[in-house]
């Protein structure tokens, strides 16, 4: 069993505007450009053109029809990637200590010498965030980009995640969630930045701003109707709470 470190006094996350997000997947793919060339082994595509297309993605967008209790269906872009648990599960189950999270900045990793494609990590992690390399036979995963946001070979500008960077709406954003005046931070107090299924306990260090209200249109109603509203009265409502329970139903 792997053990996890003290709680980091510096936890690098994602803070993704579930309000903002097209459900453009430019995010997705700059993510596995930057990854198909970038740290560890390239990620895999399986039979791309043939009947049964198969690979490895580190972040996928799900698009959800959800149906208000009053007004029109909406769709809903929900980004998905690795959230970097402070108690992450993956690290915890992994036999090998192939799974780690690193002690000075929370990030969750794989060392693919010591993984043996085992799929515990991925069976223990509720989120669906692990994936198995079938051309490598290695678990591979989110490492946000640690090989881009250390890189003094790149200019500053681009010292960030990949997919941060390709954002055309900006709803994704970067920074020390530890840090209570970082800018991620201030989000976060300032929208309600949300625990995805803050019930299953591996505190995630990525957070989720809610859809904020809509104006109302003119049948009075919000464009958004019950599914935004107001912030949810508790960590099972609103969005984030619909969200929980529909991923835990694929689970
Ligand atoms: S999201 Fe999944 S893979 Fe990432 S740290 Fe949490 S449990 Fe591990
Ligand atoms: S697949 Fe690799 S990283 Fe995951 S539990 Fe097995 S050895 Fe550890
Ligand atoms: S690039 Fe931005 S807007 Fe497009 S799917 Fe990703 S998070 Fe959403």
């Amino acid at each position: 069993m792997t053990m996890l470190p003290e709680t980091p006094s510096v936890k690098l996350g994602l803070v993704i505007d579930l309000d903002t997000c097209v459900g453009c997947h430019a995010c997705a793919v700059n993510c596995k450009s930057w990854n198909t060339g970038g740290y560890g082994a390239p990620l895999s595509d399986l039979d791309a053109y043939g009947s049964n297309p198969d690979g490895s993605w580190l972040n996928r967008i799900h698009t959800f029809e959800v149906t208000p209790d009053e007004g029109k269906a909406q769709l809903v872009h929900f980004p998905k990637s690795c959230l970097h648990c402070d108690d992450a599960p993956c690290v915890t189950v992994c036999p090998t200590g192939a799974s780690y999270k690193r002690a000075e900045d929370g990030i969750v990793l794989v060392n693919e010498d010591h993984c043996m494609g085992c799929g515990l990590c991925a069976w223990a992690c509720p989120y669906g965030a692990r994936e198995l390399d079938g051309d490598a036979g290695v678990m591979k995963k989110c490492t946000l980009c640690v090989d881009r946001i250390y890189n003094e070979n790149l200019p500053e500008e681009d010292r960030e995640p990949a997919c941060v960077r390709a954002c055309p709406a900006r709803a994704r954003h970067f920074g020390d969630l530890a840090d209570p005046n970082s800018a991620v931070s201030k989000l976060v107090a300032e929208r309600g930045g949300m625990d995805l299924m803050p019930g299953q306990g591996t505190k995630p260090v990525n957070k989720y701003l809610p859809p904020r209200p809509r104006r109302e249109s003119n049948t009075g109603a919000t464009a958004a109707g019950a599914v935004t509203a107001e912030r949810p009265p508790n960590p099972e409502g609103g969005i984030l709470g619909w969200l929980d329970r529909a991923l835990e139903s694929l689970g």
